[in-house]
């Protein structure tokens, strides 16, 4: 089919979200005075995940300036990332918003957040930079088509005669995008020499079936960062609970997690179980969400001796009234007791051996039966997108055509909560943007 002619750019970044703002801004400020640059965005909305990331506060990355240390935060992507991060790793992205005038402030737990608590603060910065480094923004327009012109010997005259009207701009890639009215006498063309994908994670998108059109290959999608639904007796009655340190395992498995657990109405999250459903986001998926895990709610104690010496220093108490854990909250403690199959008045004293070892296995392998999953309604991604090996990732340049480029969540990258997947976004885009611009320039001399 020969080419239509449509409105030419330098370079079109396909997603007005973290990581296409990003390539944009980064390749506006450095490419060849002139270079024309466009974001097309095909909600009516930009940046609509930073907007709600975060619950309205915008979580932008993390504090852990050591690349190798940061990426041990991605359970796709993690070796892959070392490079990428060495050059823009969370120090600089923090640097970046404090050069733009937004400062970021570290919480306890490592994640940052600009002083403001407020995502908008982040959505101005980066609207301001795109207009200063002079990016062309168009909203509700959705990209339903890519082709390359190299891949389509039909085009070669059409690409020839496009180049004479255009001076010596490059026409590599030819989008056909719609204006989202379902009619396709509203569809528009557009032709660019540079052309990045940052169209978000593909669970849903069709954004990243583009990266097929043009002879990439994604990784299967599924959830990662999802909370876990257990009913069972033992939490039933204590949503709400939570410990500080708990350490999860799948049993049949060699998953495994460590952190912060809560007790919800449907059953468990908190940093641990989501650590869990992001490094297992695979293997959980294949087992349908039905498995057995195992919670130790006292990792590196030793049980049975703590029960053993309270048994003989406070034989006359009963175990509701004292339980030797303090860092277990008192409603948890009974449930386990009970679960043990002890009666609450029961005194350390009347303890028998089978009573003890049950309780021991409740505190330190608890079985809990996992039906489902529930997303994780203050951050969810997707595991899954263009498999990273297709992927130059010094440049985030395609290795099937060397004018595409990737950034953000359509690769198969994703992290953990607690900023890493916006920093993968901010450094893709940044490393994207930047090689855009140098061979922009390269092609322009
Ligand atoms: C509720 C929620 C809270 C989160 N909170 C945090 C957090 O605090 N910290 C953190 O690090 N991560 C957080 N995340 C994850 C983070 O938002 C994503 O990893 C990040 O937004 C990915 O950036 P991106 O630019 O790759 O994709 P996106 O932000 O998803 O942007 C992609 C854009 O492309 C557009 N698009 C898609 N297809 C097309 C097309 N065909 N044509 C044109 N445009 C298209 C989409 O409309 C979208 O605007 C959160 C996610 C969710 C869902």
């Amino acid at each position: 089919m020969p080419f239509l002619m449509g409105e030419h750019w330098d370079c079109i970044v396909i997603g007005g979200g973290a990581a296409g703002f990003f390539a944009a801004i980064e390749c506006g400020q450095q490419a060849p005075a002139g270079s024309s640059i466009l974001i097309l965005e095909k909600s009516s909305k930009l940046l609509g995940k930073v907007k709600i990331s975060g619950g309205g506060r915008c979580n932008v990355t993390h504090h852990c300036y050591q690349a190798k240390e940061l990426t041990k935060n991605y359970p796709r992507g993690e070796k892959s990332l070392i490079g990428p991060f060495h050059r823009w790793g969370a120090e600089q992205t923090v640097q970046w918003f404090e050069d733009r005038g937004v400062s970021l402030k570290v919480e306890k737990d490592g994640r940052m957040f600009p002083i403001t608590d407020d995502s908008n603060t982040i959505i101005k910065c980066l609207l301001e930079a795109a207009r200063s480094a002079n990016v062309t923004i168009r909203t509700s327009v959705g990209v339903s088509r890519i082709q390359s012109v190299e891949e389509t010997p039909s085009s070669v005259d059409s690409k020839n005669s496009r180049e004479e009207e255009e001076g010596d701009s490059q026409v590599n890639f030819r989008l056909t995008a719609s204006s989202g009215r379902g009619d396709s006498a509203n569809d528009s063309v557009f032709t660019c020499q540079k052309l990045l994908i940052a169209t978000g994670g593909t669970r849903l998108a069709a954004g990243a079936k583009l990266a097929t059109q043009l002879g990439h290959t994604l990784a299967p999608a599924v959830p990662s960062l999802f909370t876990m639904n257990i009913e069972d007796e033992r939490l039933s009655d204590i949503p709400g609970i939570s410990v500080e340190r708990a350490l999860l395992r799948v049993k049949g498995s060699k998953l495994r997690s460590e952190g912060p657990l809560l007790v919800t109405h449907w059953g468990l999250s908190g940093p641990a179980i989501l650590k869990l459903s992001a490094w297992g986001a695979r293997e959980l998926h294949e087992r349908d969400y039905q498995f057995e895990l195992i919670v130790n709610w006292l990792p590196n104690q030793d049980v049975a001796t703590q029960l053993e010496n309270t048994r003989t220093n406070w034989g006359k108490r009963t175990l509701q009234a004292h339980s030797p854990f303090p860092e277990l909250a008192k409603r948890l403690w009974t449930s386990l007791v009970l679960a043990a199959g002890i009666e609450e008045q029961t005194t350390w004293a009347q303890l028998t051996k089978p009573q003890t070892q049950a309780l021991v296995r409740e505190l330190s392998e608890a079985h809990f039966p996992v039906t489902g999953k529930s997303l994780n309604k203050d951050e969810f991604v997707t595991c899954g997108g263009v498999l990273l090996k297709e992927i130059q990732m010094k440049t985030m340049q395609s290795k099937i055509l060397p004018d595409l480029y990737f950034a953000g969540e359509v690769m198969d990258i994703d992290g953990i909560t607690g900023g890493f997947n916006f920093q993968n976004a901010w450094c893709s885009g940044y490393h994207a943007g930047q090689h855009m611009a140098l061979s922009l320039m390269a092609t322009n001399i």
